[in-house]
């Protein structure tokens, strides 16, 4: 990871178009980490007071450990921790209140110890009270570390807030190694998610021209590379694939600066998990951790991608197709009695993906001539069986019946969750195509 890392610490003129560089001023997932940060932070120019946040659990993991070696340094150290007995905790207006009644002014810099929920609620205080923080991952569990956006909920809906990322990453192996099984088995399950979310683009650079950074990719392959090709190590909390899981969702948080969004990390499986995770807030229910749900949405996608990918458009008769076409005025009456009083906002959002008969012909015409570019550039997609094997070798969840999703929750998130985004997938090609 250091060499990577390197390059884009100098920053460098992509053959994408962009100069890429990295704002994060150091990243460290070794053994003994949690006892050098206060040297770490004299290094990135901190003397002041520092903050440190923590829930229950991430506190005994990391957090007490920190805040001594803090204080045995010199360093004022305050706290707010999150008692979290029974229920986990939510990154809503609540969490985000204490936050701000307890941060001092004086605080320099804030200190993140936890996994995506303490990690995005400071990252988004922080942003706020115009301070920087430093993460310290308690869990390979998901790969908004590196990022600069915040996902919160927010009046019961959850929405992506903008941030900055970190000053610094140091990753503790030994937490991480410790880490509840559940956790490490998401993280798992967000970076399997890379497969198509890395095709959806391929697709889309095609199809639509969209702009593709092939470097963003390559950061993230040989981590992808290390723990699927071992996925049983991950059940043995084998330090080296640990080290490899954490460096990979690391990796893929900066892919997404890089690119300018989350296209490189994000594609269908990513809608599909958004849709269930929309609903069981909506439907109150118990819902699984972000990366569990990409999990197992990936498997669906790449079924998705194995049936397009046989398929032969030359063979589209488009009169039957064209009486079977539905108008921009059909499909925006079913967003709409789907969705309910969140329809107007997604309707906004996916505007361009309701078709009139035209632009639909036009589009399939435009996929038929790249067919063949198209079949080439995805050949090396794995099948759905294979990721599916791979998630049980990992001991994650590998089906939607395995986390207790409903039929109809997946019937309906096939059908309706590729109008959640403007973004382009495979779902769009099959809904184009008419598959
Ligand atoms: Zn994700
Ligand atoms: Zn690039």
């Amino acid at each position: 990871m250091d060499a990577k890392l390197a390059a884009l610490r100098q920053g460098y003129e992509c053959s994408c178009g962009q100069t890429h560089h990295l704002s994060i001023g150091d990243i460290e997932v070794a053994y003994d980490v949690l006892a050098r940060i206060p040297d770490k932070l004299r290094d990135l120019g901190f003397e002041g007071p520092v903050h440190l946040i923590a829930d229950s659990n991430t506190l005994t993991a990391a957090g007490s450990k920190v805040a001594d070696a803090l204080r045995q340094a010199g360093f004022s150290v305050s706290e707010t921790v999150f008692v979290t007995p029974d229920e986990a905790l939510v990154p809503n207006e609540a969490a985000l209140a204490k936050l701000f009644i307890e941060v001092p002014v004086t605080a320099e810099v804030l200190v993140a110890v936890g996994a995506g929920t303490i990690t995005d609620l400071v990252r988004f205080a922080a942003y706020k009270m115009g301070k920087p923080f430093v993460s310290v991952p308690t869990a390979p569990s998901m790969d908004g570390y590196a990022s600069a956006v915040s996902p919160l909920i927010v009046g019961g809906f959850k929405r992506t807030f903008s941030a900055n990322p970190p000053r610094a990453i140091y990753a503790d192996l030994d937490v991480l190694c410790r880490a509840p099984m559940w956790m490490i088995v998401a993280g798992f399950g967000d970076l399997v998610g890379k497969y198509t979310a890395k095709a959806d683009w391929e697709l889309s650079r095609i199809i639509n021209n969209e702009y593709f950074c092939q470097s963003s990719l390559d950061l993230m392959a040989a981590a992808l590379e290390l723990c699927t090709s071992n996925p049983e190590g991950l059940t043995r909390r084998e330090p080296q694939l640990i080290k490899g899981l954490m460096e990979g969702l690391i990796l893929s948080g900066i892919a997404i600066s890089m690119a300018g969004s989350s296209r490189p990390a994000s594609g269908a499986e990513h809608q599909l998990a958004h849709y269930w995770e929309m609903r069981s807030l909506q439907e109150n229910q118990h819902f699984h951790l972000h990366g569990t749900k990409v999990g197992v949405a990936t498997p669906l996608v790449l079924g998705i991608y194995n049936k397009v990918l046989r398929f032969d458009p030359s063979t589209i008769d488009l009169n039957s197709l064209a009486e079977s076409h539905q108008g921009p005025e059909t499909v925006e009456a079913a967003v709409r009695a789907h969705y309910g009083s969140m329809a107007d906002e997604i309707l906004a959002e996916s505007h361009g993906k309701r078709l009139t008969w035209s632009a639909r012909e036009e589009r399939v015409r435009l996929i038929q001539s790249k067919w063949e570019e198209i079949q080439r550039t995805l050949a090396w997609l794995p099948s759905a069986e294979v990721v599916t094997e791979m998630l049980t070798r990992a001991g994650a969840e590998s089906s939607p019946e395995s986390l207790g999703l409903p039929d109809e929750w997946v019937k309906d998130a096939l059908t309706y969750a590729r109008h959640l985004r403007s973004r382009y997938t495979v779902m769009d090609l099959a809904a184009e195509l008419g598959i």
